[in-house]
């Protein structure tokens, strides 16, 4: 869960990484940082908290040069301190490097321990640093290369952006499971976790790097270099539900017009005998609006959303989880008030803010509450880079359908199934990763990588709560 964002050969290379960052910050909260070359040595600014409060002007300045890669972070993979924040600078025999990457590797544990076994010394805990390591140790006159080489080594989910003194090179892995895009602005190109950081700069969409596409870029020029791939993609299907932003398209989908027709599907899968349809905002309102027209019931905001509260998930401590669902959601108890509500959201994890909502919903004098959510049951860990709990926090690991509805003390309780699901995206059904939902992970975990280490924060969250 990271946005990355990266521009080759411009002379406002920081800033417009800057506005590139600002457009992903739903993909990470807790840090950013960006990495700026300026044809003689690498600056870097990073640090805790959001984008907008860590790059003032005065901190913009610091980063002159025409190449630059930006990153925000949530962490799923090390932990959140600001030694982990991204972009990784080192200096290497070929140079130095600056790289980010959005997903999660599967295999770092054993690299990392076999490395550290040969006298490596690693600066974070973070799986990326890996790759450097990896590189730096199989110098080539040809830095991609390297590159190449370290990522025949490593599995899992990664897009990656590195700086070089020569180049800047966009990397996504053969699964394809994160998503990355090629644009262009003023004639030199760009690189975007998603198309809406393009549409704030007034970038182009050129195309989506393949799944296993390594991308140079120097000045003008691109060249495109290709990873051994594997035959079917595994594209995150769980970006298209919630991750990535309405406004964007991933996988070549529209997220919005995917998420419309999800809950379109949604409507007929699971009808309800109700008065109006309520989003939980952000996450639902695409595909409330979808079941809405679907079925014909009206669409009433009844759900305000306070918009400075981060997402309540994506603040790594309970704590502040459990506080955010009433800080974060205020009922509008004329409407809803003696109404049977069908109350849409994209997924119910661990099953805390349904059930937090739907109370809110009743408080608010609604005489039923129909919770209708847009994707499957949650029922596995992801080991790909979306932050989901480790299994024995996931409600619908060990809850059926009626058990989850009586825990979040709904009326009735309908999920979209994963085949609905699958047909609102344009991809062939086999191309998406759908691991969370059926447990079918199609890279397996490398040795010493269990889930709770994946996940330390949250594992020792979970004893607290
Ligand atoms: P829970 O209380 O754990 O069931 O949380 C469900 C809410 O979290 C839903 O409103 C989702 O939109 C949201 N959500 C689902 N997955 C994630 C995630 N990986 N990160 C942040 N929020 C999420």
């Amino acid at each position: 869960m990271c946005g990355i964002f990266g521009i080759e050969g411009h002379e406002d290379a920081a800033n417009l990484s800057y506005l590139g960052l600002h457009a992903l910050q739903h993909r990470g909260q807790e840090s950013s940082g960006i990495v700026s070359w300026d044809g003689s040595r690498l600056h870097l600014e990073r640090g805790m908290g959001h984008v907008a409060d860590i790059f003032k002007e005065s901190v913009l300045k610091r980063l002159p040069g025409s190449r630059a890669i930006g990153h925000t972070r949530y962490s799923t993979s090390g932990t959140s301190i600001v030694a982990n924040a991204q972009p990784i600078v080192v200096k290497t025999s070929m140079g130095p490097l600056g790289i980010i990457h959005n997903g999660n590797l599967v295999n770092d544990r054993e690299i990392r321990q076999q490395l550290e076994k040969e006298g490596s010394i690693f600066q974070t805990t973070s799986d990326t640093e890996v790759i450097l390591h990896l590189m730096a140790r199989n110098p080539r006159e040809d830095i991609v290369e390297s590159l190449l080489g370290a990522l025949e080594r490593v599995r899992g989910a990664y897009s990656l952006l590195l700086v070089t003194e020569s180049c800047l090179v966009a990397a996504r892995d053969p699964h394809g499971f994160r998503p990355l895009i090629l644009g262009e602005i003023h004639g030199r190109p760009c690189f975007s976790s998603e198309s809406c950081a393009f549409d704030l700069l007034g970038a182009k969409i050129l195309r989506e790097l393949k799944p296993g596409e390594v991308v140079v870029a120097r000045g003008k020029n691109i060249e495109s270099y290709r990873l051994p791939r594997v035959p079917e993609p595994s594209r995150c299907a769980f970006e298209l539900v919630y991750f990535a932003r309405p406004d964007s398209e991933v996988f070549g989908d529209s997220v919005s017009e995917a998420r419309l027709a999800m809950g379109a599907r949604l409507a007929r899968e699971g009808p309800a005998d109700a008065d109006i349809v309520v989003p939980v905002p952000d996450s639902g309102l695409f595909a409330a609006l979808g079941y809405s027209r679907e079925s014909g019931l009206p669409l009433e905001f009844g759900l305000i959303r306070n918009h400075y509260v981060g997402r309540t998930f994506i603040e790594p401590k309970q704590s502040i989880r459990h506080f955010g669902v009433k800080i974060k959601l205020n009922p509008v108890r004329g409407l809803i008030a003696g109404k049977k509500v069908v109350l849409v959201d994209d997924s119910i994890v661990r099953g805390t803010t349904s059930k937090k909502i739907v109370r809110m919903v009743r408080e608010a004098g609604a005489a039923e509450v129909h919770l209708r959510i847009s994707s499957p049951p949650t029922a596995f860990p992801c080991h790909y880079g979306i932050d989901t709990p480790s299994r024995d926090q996931l409600i619908a690991a060990d809850h059926d359908v009626p058990k989850i509805c009586q825990h979040v003390g709904a009326d009735s309780l309908a999920y979209l199934s994963l085949e609905g699901l699958l047909s609102c995206a344009h991809g062939a059904p086999d191309s998406y990763c759908t691991a969370c939902w059926t447990g079918g992970y199609r890279v397996p975990m490398g040795e010493n990588q269990s889930q709770t280490e994946l996940f330390p924060i949250r594992t020792e969250e979970a004893s607290e709560a």
